[in-house]
């Protein structure tokens, strides 16, 4: 745990005059991937002109044996650039590369998610998916606890926060509107924010993107919110059940459509679908994070861990099926399933298998 003691020197108002200085046609591409943990890493690499396709982009390397991603001994991992985002740190032509992590024996690293995820969405691309997640998050204070929380105690019980507005209510709305402005220059496909119904907690929405972009824009969004409180000295907890007892837990509730569930009459397509999520329900729950007993109880607006369940405007079940969509017949339907730290590259990947079968 970081040192309370420990004194911040950053000076952003002395850093501008840097970071206006001329760069001489050279940019800056900062290597973003997922490291052993569910964080990211990056870092940074020069280029000699501005980038206009992802081909353009070197293969580069770390060092896998200091993020427990290879043993030291074999300790090259390969990053394999794939998509690449506008910088709105750095600005002006630098950019964000979003990368895969390969072993040297031309194996997807371990950590590596997407290579399967998208190979799942390529053979299956025709059938049109569209997910949709509501990333929940909590702001810690650099004492681990809740920002804003009293010291080692509590804030009065939850009501109050959900969509909050006045002192007391929210806390650190300035790296929200930081965070959501950062995502919308990087072209992060972001569609909303709100407070969350526990105190410091935060969600933000990504989607409906198509395919291997939801967990390309997730993760990238992840990035960014780390990359962004960072600045303001607030640590970012994914955890989902950070406070035990009466406070909600975080969640990243996946919505998902596809050509037949949002065509005329496409709540057949919706049933059908729940059929076989609740014969895999076992297997969903594996990828759907880390810690996720402690929060999917079936009380605080969650379902039962070992029991699969659906149901129209059901926040107490496993996948909720949205009023609206009952109403037009047609639609998407909401997995409530998924915490906050699980991987989007591994929950858009088992809905897929499950509703169109493996590779
Ligand atoms: P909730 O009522 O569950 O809090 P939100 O408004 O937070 O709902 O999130 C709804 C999510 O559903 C958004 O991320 C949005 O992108 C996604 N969504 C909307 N329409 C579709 C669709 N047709 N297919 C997939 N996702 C969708
Ligand atoms: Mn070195
Ligand atoms: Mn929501
Ligand atoms: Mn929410
Ligand atoms: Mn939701």
């Amino acid at each position: 745990m970081a040192s309370e003691s420990a004194t911040v020197i950053s000076n952003t108002g002395n850093l501008m005059k840097y970071m206006n200085l001329d760069q001489r046609g050279r940019i800056q591409a900062e290597y973003v991937w997922i490291d052993a943990n569910g964080g990211t890493r990056s870092k940074t690499k020069t280029l000699f002109k501005p980038v206009t396709s992802v081909d353009e982009l070197p293969e580069w390397n770390f060092d896998g044996s200091s993020t427990s991603q290879a043993p030291g001994d074999n300790s090259d991992v390969y990053l394999r650039p794939v998509a690449y985002y506008p910088d709105p740190f750095r600005q002006g032509d630098n950019i964000l590369v979003l990368c895969e992590t390969w072993d040297a024996d031309g194996s997807p690293n371990k950590y590596n998610y997407r290579h399967e995820a998208n190979r799942l969405m390529e053979t299956n691309a025709h059938e049109g998916f569209w997910f949709g997640l509501e990333q929940e998050y909590t702001l810690l204070g650099t004492d681990g606890w809740p920002y804003g929380w009293p010291r080692g105690g509590f804030p009065g019980a939850q009501g109050p926060y959900y969509c909050g507005v006045g002192t007391g209510k929210v806390y650190c709305r300035d790296i929200v509107e930081a965070h959501y402005r950062a995502c919308l220059y990087a072209g992060i496909n972001i569609s909303g924010i709100n407070a969350e119904v526990m105190p410091s907690q935060w969600e933000y929405q990504v989607g409906p993107c198509p395919g291997i972009d939801m967990g390309d824009h997730l993760w990238m969004s992840r990035f960014l919110l780390h990359r962004v409180a960072e600045e303001f000295g607030v640590r970012i907890s994914f955890e989902p059940k950070p406070i035990k007892g009466e406070w909600n837990g975080a969640g990243l509730h996946s919505n998902v459509s596809t050509n037949a569930t949002r065509a005329e009459g496409g709540m057949k397509a919706i049933e059908a679908a729940m059929k076989k999520f609740e014969a895999r329900h076992v297997e969903h729950i594996a990828v759907y994070g880390e810690g996720n007993e402690e929060r999917l109880t079936g009380r605080h607006e969650t379902g039962n861990i070992d029991k699969f369940s659906y149901g129209v405007a059901d926040r107490g079940g496993s996948i909720r099926i949205p009023r609206q969509v009952a109403k037009d017949n047609k639609g998407y339907f909401e997995d409530r399933r998924p915490a906050s730290n699980a991987d989007p590259y591994q929950i858009t990947g088992i809905i897929v298998e499950t509703m169109c079968g493996g590779l």
